[in-house]
């Protein structure tokens, strides 16, 4: 019996022969219940209280590493840009007060924009 993943590189299920590739990964890894801890493809899971794995398919596995590594790339160009290790190295440096406090906001602010 066979089990479902979502990839959610574009958003689809596909069927699992009983391991996968995990993102951060380079070897496949047996996919466990998450009800019973036991894997998948062993025993009957239908009653265990099952939750749906995001995991990459193998078409789109490369891609998702594309991704991420562009995410990062970009991540850093902008880091450079705004200068944050410095601004963070100002704020660990500085004693606790207004300058502080506003300077870690912008940080807080340019991180979740
Ligand atoms: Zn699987
Ligand atoms: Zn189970
Ligand atoms: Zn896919």
């Amino acid at each position: 019996m066979s089990h479902r993943h979502l990839c959610d590189v574009t958003g689809h299920w596909w069927e699992c022969d009983g391991t996968a590739v995990r993102l951060g990964d380079r070897e496949p890894s047996i996919c466990t219940c998450h009800g019973c801890r036991a894997p998948l493809e062993q025993g009957d899971h239908s009653r265990c209280k099952n939750l749906v794995e995001l995991v990459a398919c193998p078409e789109h596995r490369d891609e998702q590493i594309r991704r991420t590594e562009k995410a990062e790339k970009e991540f850093e160009r902008r880091a450079a840009k705004f200068g944050l290790d410095e601004k963070w190295a100002r704020v660990k440096a500085l004693p606790v007060g207004p300058e502080k406090d506003a300077l870690a906001e912008e940080i807080v602010k340019w991180l979740f924009a």
